[in-house]
């Protein structure tokens, strides 16, 4: 194969990776004729289009062909050359925006990558946003559900994604269609989710333009330190500190575990360090089928 393309083929023709082979030929098939030298009176600039959506369904409707350029516009995604817009897990400039504070560097100019639109009227599939997302070790390690805020693009509501208000542009979104807003969604965190782990919430990034399809959102889970757990893979560590007679003579102690409490007994002669295992009640395993254990670590207080 030749040079590798810089050519968005998905965005060309309007498409996204789950877009399947009937949808891509009916699409191919309007801007094919849309832009067919027959029907465009020798324009040289329909041409260039018809050219360059013919090469974009060359290569998607080919599974060989399909499968070298997803291959190569991965490896472009992992060049620091790559266009700013796509994902990029490896210290972007800029990297994850926090939900929080910071700097809000999630959402990206979506017309930043314009050379490859060749159609304003085309349908452009929104854009994939990346973000970190705080989460609570206990909603980490047993699952749950959380709030998440973040800005994106989403469909003009002035103009319902036109671009336009009757023969005028747009004022809202100066005729961009889009415009950018806060939306808050309740984030599923799957029980037992690894820190780093990242979630993929299915279009729930940019909006598309011209009906394209919206986006995805990414999100990578950034498990919060707990002031009293201390989670090694699925068992969680609570120190506890008791006085020196419970150690000595033994007994029973209440503990805090994940989301209740529970009665521990303390044995005789316990000394500063030991561990007490309660079975069951640590991070969960196999997405909730399981669970790791409580392991209690006894700190003893000075006489
Ligand atoms: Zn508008």
């Amino acid at each position: 194969m030749a040079q590798p393309t810089t050519r968005n083929y998905y965005k060309i023709l309007g498409i996204t990776q789950k877009t399947s082979k009937a949808d891509i030929k009916k699409r191919y098939r309007e801007l094919a004729k849309k832009y067919h030298p027959d029907t465009n009176a020798g324009s040289k600039k329909a041409e260039e289009k018809f050219k360059i959506v013919s090469e974009a369904y060359e290569t998607l409707s080919n599974a060989k062909k399909r499968k070298e350029y997803d291959r190569q516009q991965t490896y472009q995604k992992k060049t620091p050359h790559r266009p700013k817009s796509q994902p990029n897990w490896n210290a972007p400039p800029g990297g994850f925006g926090r939900e929080q504070g910071g700097s809000q560097k999630g959402y990206e100019e979506p017309f930043a990558q314009e050379p490859e639109s060749i159609d304003p009227d085309m349908p452009t599939s929104g854009f994939d946003l990346q973000f970190m997302v705080d989460v609570p070790l206990p909603v980490a390690a047993l699952g749950g559900t959380i709030p998440y805020s973040y800005e994106k693009y989403v469909q003009c509501e002035e103009c319902e994604g036109t671009g336009t208000q009757g023969s005028d542009e747009c004022t809202e979104c100066q005729g961009k269609q889009l415009v950018v807003r806060s939306v808050t969604l309740d984030i599923k965190i799957p029980p037992g989710v690894a820190d780093q782990y990242t979630l993929a919430i299915i279009k729930e990034g940019g909006a598309g333009r011209n009906g394209g399809p919206p986006g995805d959102l990414f999100l990578k889970v950034c498990i919060q330190p707990h002031p009293k757990f201390k989670r090694i893979k699925n068992d969680v560590i609570h120190e506890v500190t008791i006085p020196s007679k419970l150690a000595q003579e033994g007994g029973s102690l209440e503990v805090e575990t994940l989301n209740a409490t529970t009665t521990i007994q303390v044995e005789e002669e316990t000394l500063v360090g030991e561990e007490l295992r309660v079975l069951g009640e640590g991070a969960a395993i196999n997405w909730g089928k399981k669970r790791g254990d409580l392991i209690i670590k006894f700190n003893i207080e000075e006489d």
